[in-house]
């Protein structure tokens, strides 16, 4: 149920549209996907339209059980809301995706936008995926490991623990907590929560989230901030405090009107009765000032140590491309791979930063057996020529479910693929097959649904 002060607020921002906009709230929410390019090209079904903004991008006709899919486990997709894929289009427009820049997604789980900023930047990027809830930061690990590309690092901090980065990143993504009111179609039960007082905690979050970004920046660095809700507060004022009292200045995005989305004062508005999507709140700002900052060259990880030539020599084989890569082990014997591209701006941020999850981490050796991780399964980075074994949709689901199979294969460690694509790790010991799925990352719904 609309609550009367809620359609007063939008009566008072949309005018004459209300009724269109109340209408389409009674609509069922478009189902849309983003597919993972950097894994495969080739499963764009002909049913489905392209969203506009996004060239990986598909409306899907109707919502399938995502569960039920293994090409979901395997990550050849993510599933999101079609307005926030214009982000996608935004970056490609304002900043310079041909070069490796260091990027910052500040309220980052669980995942979906950082996956698609991966997708958007140069393979070489240092993309710092940040979430500050500890219960969230988990799905956000899975969602970065299931995209499969190596220069996506997780860590959980407030965003003012980053403060000694002061001038470090090209651009910052704050796609921050709010009061959610473009999400009321896909999840009605929101509206119960919202209040024009809760809209005002939000809005002063997102200040102090915007205060912390902001000197994290380099002059000329970008500041991408969205909201999936409508109001001003939350939106113009934030956009208008940035602008005005933050030193940046508003870049202004080319759009086709006949995508339909609204131009604000501050930013672009998508509203359900006039694009294929939910409501969203898009702005990009460029910081006006600031000192670049001269940092000191850092020669060491904290904790990690360069691995042992011999044990290189083991874990390079499980790479295509092994030379891109440097690798570390941690204390708790954890192998961890990182771009060597980026290894210098990765020690930068291990200082300065509190959190032990960066890099990759890759596995573990124990005694001559090296004991791949489920990451590395899912990697982009795994060598084609590795053993692997095919299974159709049922036994893919098996496995997920971390049902042990028996598989006509070589003895010893295992890809498990669908479609090409790795789900897992398996061992084939000869009389039976280990499945090396974690417990954390198997099915427990049924798969009856589908076996047959
Ligand atoms: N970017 C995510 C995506 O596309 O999947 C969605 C982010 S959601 C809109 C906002 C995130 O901000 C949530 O994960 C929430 O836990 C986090 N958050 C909540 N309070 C915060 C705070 N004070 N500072 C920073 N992030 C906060």
């Amino acid at each position: 149920m609309i609550s009367d002060a809620f359609r007063s607020q939008m009566q008072a921002l949309l005018g004459n549209e209300t009724p269109a906009f109340e209408a389409a709230l009674q609509q069922v929410a478009p189902v849309s996907v983003r597919h993972n390019l950097a894994k495969s090209s080739g499963l764009f079904s002909e049913q489905t339209d392209a969203v506009l903004w996004c060239s990986a991008g598909r409306y899907l006709p109707t919502r399938p059980v995502f569960t039920l899919d293994p090409l979901f486990h395997a990550g050849a997709y993510y599933v999101q809301e079609a307005s926030s894929m214009l982000i996608d289009y935004a970056l490609r427009q304002v900043a310079n995706v041909a070069e490796p820049l260091r990027v910052l997604d500040l309220c980052a789980a669980p995942g979906g936008k950082s996956t698609l900023l991966a997708a958007a930047l140069h393979p070489d990027s240092l993309l710092l995926c940040n979430e500050v809830i500890r219960s969230r930061v988990g799905i956000l690990k899975e969602n970065v490991q299931k995209w499969g590309l190596p220069n996506l690092h997780v860590s959980h901090h407030d965003p003012e623990d980053l403060a000694t980065l002061v001038g470090f990143f090209d651009v910052i993504l704050v796609d921050a907590p709010c009061s959610g009111e473009g999400l009321f179609r896909k999840d009605p039960a929101a509206m119960n929560e919202w209040s024009p007082e809760s809209v005002l905690t939000c809005a002063g979050r997102q200040k102090r989230i915007l205060t912390a970004a902001a000197p994290l920046l380099k002059p000329n660095g970008l500041l991408i901030y969205c909201t999936c809700t409508y109001n001003a507060t939350e939106n113009q004022e934030n956009a208008a405090f940035l602008a005005n009292e933050l030193d940046f200045e508003e870049m202004p995005l080319n759009l086709p009107s006949e995508w339909g989305v609204a131009r604000q004062a501050f930013g672009y508005q998508c509203y359900p009765h006039r694009v294929r999507g939910e409501g969203f709140f898009l702005s990009v700002f460029k910081k006006k000032n600031g000192l670049e900052e001269v940092r000191e060259s850092v020669f060491a990880f904290r904790a990690m140590k360069a691995l042992h030539h011999k044990d290189v020599r083991v874990v390079e084989s499980w790479f295509e491309n092994p030379a891109d890569y440097d690798f570390f082990i941690k204390p708790n014997q954890e192998i961890v791979a990182v771009l060597a591209s980026q290894a210098d701006d990765l020690k930068i941020l291990d200082k300065a930063l509190s959190t032990k999850g960066l890099g990759f981490e890759i596995g573990t050796i124990k005694g001559k057996d090296f004991i791949p991780s489920h990451a590395l399964a899912l990697s982009t980075a795994i060598a084609a020529h590795l053993p692997r074994v095919e299974l159709n949709a049922n036994e893919a689901l098996q496995f997920l479910k971390k049902e042990n199979l028996l598989f006509d294969a070589p003895k010893g460690w295992l890809l498990v693929t669908h479609q090409g694509l790795g789900l897992g790790w398996a061992k084939n010991l000869g009389n039976r097959v280990n499945n090396y799925l974690p417990k954390e990352w198997r099915i427990r719904m049924s798969i009856e649904q589908i076996s047959g």
